[in-house]
C-alpha cells in the first residue's frame, strides 16, 4: 500500500509536462517552475510544499506549547522572581499581578477539568504615570507564561466608525501574535493601553452620532467579560466578503493600563476629607507623594474620575505603579537582564572593545531622564544621544580599546574623540 510519502510507483520526482499545473494553487508549470508529480495527475509546486511545511511546523509547535502551558502552575513567588529580572521596583504591582495570573492559570485548569465551580475571570487594571513599566510588566508576564501577547491602544477605538478601529482589531493583533492559532490566542494576554481615555463620560453627547463611542464601549465591555467575537482576518470593515475567525475571549487575560492624569486629586480629596480632624492643623491636608496617593486607589475613585462604572466593574484587580525617582532610574539603566548599559556593552564587545560607565555618568543620565518626566522611557533616547558619536567612530578604532563614559561626556562638557584626531580614550 502506498504511504503518504509515496508519490506513486515510478512517478516520483518532478514532471516535465509543460501543460501541468499545481493541484493546490492551480498555477501552471510555466509560472511556478518544476512540479512534483503524484499518482493520478496530481502535482504540487515548490511554494505549496513550503506552505504545507510551515502549517505542519506550526501545528507541531502548538501541540508542544499547549502541553507545556498546563504542565505546572507557576507559584506567585516564581512569577515575581521572573519579573524581578526585567522590571525594577514596582513590588506591590508585581505581587498583585503574580497572584492574579496564578489564579488565572488555576481558572484555565478548572475549565479543562470541567469542574462544577467556575472561577471568575480577573482582568487587571494598571494605574501609573507614563514610562513606569506598565507595558513592560504585561509583556514580561506574557513571555514568562509562554502565551501570545499583543498590545492595543484604547484611543484608536474611541472614534470607531469614523477613522478609528473596531474592537475586534485588538483581538486580531492577538491572533497575529499567535500566528493565527485560534486556541493559543484564546489563552493569550492582551494589553490595552490608555484605557483612561476611553471610559471618560463626556458631556457633549450628540444625539445623531455615536461620537462618544458608546457602541465601542459596549463592545469592549463584552470582550473583557467573555464573548465570541468575529474577527476579520484582514482587519477593518473594508473586506466584507472575508470570512470571520471566531475567537472566544473568555480565557483571554486582559491587562488594561492608563496614566489617569489627575486621579491623584480625586484620591487626595477623598483621603484629605477623611484626615480632617486628625492633623495638627485642621486646614492643612497631609502632603503625599504621587506614588503614595495612587497606591490608595479604589474602584470608586475611578468612577469619580470619569470611568464608566461597568468598565471599572470588569477590571476587578486594580494596582498602582509608582513614578520613578532618579536613583531607581540608575537601577533601570544597569540592573535588568537586558539593561541599556548591558546592551551597549554587548555592542562594544562585538567590536572587541570594552565599555564602562562611571556611577556619576549613570546619575547624570538618570537625572536628565527624570527632568523629562517620562519615567524610564526617556533613558533610551538620552543614552543614544550620548553614544552617537562614539558608535560612529567605534568600528574605525583599534581592537581591544577600553572606553569610559564619564559625567562630563554625558553633560557635553567633554568629548570622547576630538573632531580632527579620532582616537580611543583608554582608561
Ligand atoms: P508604560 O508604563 O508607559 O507602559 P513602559 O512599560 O512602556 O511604560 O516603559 C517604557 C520603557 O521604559 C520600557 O521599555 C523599559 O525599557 C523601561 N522601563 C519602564 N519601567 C521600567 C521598570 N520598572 N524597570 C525596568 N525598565 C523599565
Amino acid at each position: 500500500m502506498p504511504s503518504g510519502r509515496d508519490l506513486g510507483s515510478g512517478k516520483r520526482g518532478s514532471t516535465s509536462k509543460k501543460n501541468a499545473f499545481c493541484s493546490f494553487c492551480r498555477k501552471s508549470y510555466r509560472d511556478v517552475g518544476p512540479l512534483v508529480e503524484g499518482p493520478g495527475d496530481v502535482y504540487i509546486c515548490g511554494e505549496c510544499i513550503e506552505l504545507c511545511q510551515s502549517i505542519l511546523d506550526q501545528e507541531r509547535q502548538r501541540r508542544g506549547s499547549s502541553k507545556q502551558l498546563f504542565s505546572k502552575i507557576p507559584a506567585p513567588r516564581e512569577i515575581v522572581a521572573e519579573l524581578d529580572e526585567y522590571v525594577i521596583g514596582q513590588d506591590s504591582a508585581k505581587r498583585v499581578l503574580a497572584v492574579a495570573v496564578h489564579s488565572h492559570y488555576k481558572r484555565l485548569m478548572a475549565a479543562e477539568d470541567e469542574s462544577d465551580i467556575e472561577i471568575d475571570k480577573s482582568n487587571i487594571l494598571l494605574v501609573g504615570p507614563t514610562g513606569c513599566g506598565k507595558t513592560l510588566l504585561a509583556r514580561t508576564l506574557a513571555h514568562r507564561l509562554n502565551v501570545p501577547f499583543a498590545i492595543g491602544d484604547a484611543t484608536t477605538l474611541t472614534e470607531a466608525g469614523y477613522v478609528g478601529e473596531d474592537v475586534e482589531n485588538l483581538l486580531l493583533k492577538l491572533l497575529h501574535a499567535a500566528d493565527f492559532d485560534v486556541e493559543a490566542a484564546q489563552r493569550g494576554v492582551l494589553y490595552i493601553d490608555e484605557i483612561d481615555k476611553i471610559g471618560k463620560t463626556s458631556q457633549n453627547v450628540s444625539i445623531t452620532r455615536d461620537v462618544s463611542g458608546e457602541g465601542v464601549q459596549q463592545a469592549l465591555l463584552k470582550m473583557l467579560e467573555g464573548t465570541t467575537a468575529n474577527v476579520p482576518p484582514q482587519g477593518g470593515r473594508k473586506h466584507p466578503e472575508q470570512q470571520y475567525i471566531q475567537l472566544d475571549t473568555t480565557n483571554i487575560l486582559f491587562i488594561c493600563g492608563g496614566t489617569f492624569d489627575g486621579l491623584q486629586d480625586v484620591i487626595g480629596k477623598r483621603l484629605g476629607h477623611r484626615s480632617i480632624g486628625f492633623g495638627q492643623n485642621g486646614d492643612d491636608q497631609v502632603e503625599m507623594s504621587l506614588g503614595d496617593t495612587l497606591a490608595n486607589v479604589t474602584p470608586d475613585d475611578l468612577t469619580q474620575y470619569g470611568m464608566i462604572p461597568e468598565l471599572v466593574g470588569r477590571l476587578p484587580v486594580i494596582t498602582a505603579l509608582r513614578p520613578f525617582e532618579a536613583d531607581s532610574l540608575v537601577r533601570v539603566l544597569k540592573e535588568p537582564k537586558n539593561a541599556l548599559v548591558k546592551q551597549y556593552q554587548h555592542l562594544f564587545s562585538m567590536e572587541h572593545a570594552d565599555l564602562k560607565f562611571t556611577e556619576k555618568a549613570l546619575n547624570a543620565i538618570a537625572s536628565r531622564a527624570a527632568e523629562r518626566q517620562t519615567g524610564a522611557r526617556g533613558l533610551r533616547s538620552i543614552i543614544e544621544d550620548v553614544m552617537l558619536d562614539i558608535m560612529f567612530e567605534l568600528p574605525d578604532q583599534p581592537r581591544g580599546s577600553q572606553y569610559v563614559i564619564t559625567d562630563a561626556i554625558v553633560e557635553g562638557r567633554e568629548k570622547m574623540f576630538n573632531d580632527d584626531t579620532p582616537q580611543s580614550k583608554s582608561a
